[in-house]
């Protein structure tokens, strides 16, 4: 057998765990229409309710599921106060006695961001899983059914833990996940560390541990959303200048993740003018623009391991604690 092969560290028997899985709806792809059947790009996202997402899958009728609308949005739109609330409507659903798990349906393109941030305040002991599709509910050959349907198998899969995604029968971690791919089904990976499991007929084939760790807590995204501190993300590239960062400066931006090439390098003009950002006292942290690897040396700073986004997210609470402690 090849040693690229993942082995099989569980196979989950086809027993779900007794107990309510709340569906929380978004909007995205997933709840998108298209005037014409079969247009996969023409469409608008977050038309359709959670509810209507629910009952077009007929195998979910007779389980013990109930769905809430948090949120009716394009996920490229995603916004603070929408994640705020969504935590807050988590946490409370998880801490209910009746419920196993969590599942979200959310857009594509800023799921790896909700999930980062999710895992970091709440880092559930029962799993919160987000589900999307690539493809409207309108499609042909729509994904997102299967979707939601391995999703709910996964939230139901006992000893599930963590903040999970699942999408074209793959399931990855919140610390993994990426959007990959522009317009495939299977849009999503795990870089080096592969996919947590797959979902095969309802039934969770995993290769790797439950994402685990101390949550930072609830109260972290307590502030009003108005307050929250601004972080913004630039990009090192060929012909860089410093000009776009010292205009950021100058506007309030409050904490700068720098997406670096290759391991952490930077074109010297912009070096320049985050180091003078940092002498100012804002916060300059360092991740790659490499789709996958992370940052090896000395000195790599939090950032090292994760994308550019993710980092955002990261520094994003990193200051809020900084905000609370202020008061
Ligand atoms: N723009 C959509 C969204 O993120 C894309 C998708 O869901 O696939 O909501």
């Amino acid at each position: 057998m090849p040693s690229t092969l993942p082995s099989t560290l569980t196979t989950t028997a086809p027993i779900a765990s007794p107990g309510t899985v709340v569906i929380l709806g978004t909007g995205g792809t997933i709840a998108g229409t298209s005037a014409t059947a079969g247009d996969n790009v023409g469409y608008t996202a977050a038309q359709r309710t959670v509810a209507d997402l629910l009952a077009a899958v007929p195998a979910l009728a007779a389980l013990p599921i109930e769905a809430e609308q948090v949120a009716q949005l394009d996920s490229k739109d995603m916004d603070n106060a929408t994640w705020q609330r969504l935590a807050q409507r988590v946490a409370q659903h998880l801490a209910r006695a009746d419920v196993v798990g969590i599942v979200i349906t959310h857009g594509t393109d800023t799921l790896e961001e909700t999930a980062w941030l999710l895992q970091r305040v709440l880092a559930p002991a029962k799993p919160v899983v987000l589900v999307a599709a690539m493809r409207p509910a309108t499609a042909l050959a729509a994904d997102g059914p299967q979707n939601l349907l391995d999703a709910v198998a996964v939230a139901r899969t006992p000893g599930a833990r963590g903040v999970v995604a699942v999408l074209a029968g793959r399931v990855h971690a919140a610390a993994a996940v990426r959007k990959g791919h522009t317009y495939r089904t299977d849009a999503f990976d795990s870089g080096d560390a592969g996919p947590l499991g797959v979902v095969e007929e309802g039934v969770l084939r995993r290769f790797s541990d439950w994402p685990v760790g101390t949550p930072l807590g609830l109260d972290r995204l307590a502030a009003d959303t108005s307050g929250w501190p601004w972080v913004e993300i630039v990009t090192s590239h060929a012909g860089a200048r410093g000009d776009g960062v010292r205009a950021l400066v100058a506007a309030g931006v409050q904490g700068l993740v720098v997406a670096a090439t290759g391991n952490g390098t930077l074109h010297q003009a912009l070096a320049a003018a985050l180091d003078e950002a940092a002498a100012a006292g804002i916060p300059v942290w360092r991740s790659t623009r490499c789709a996958a690897g992370v940052l090896v040396g000395h000195d790599v700073g939090p950032a090292a391991a994760m994308s550019p986004w993710q980092a955002r997210v990261e520094l994003l609470l990193h200051l809020l604690q900084a905000c609370r402690s202020a008061v």
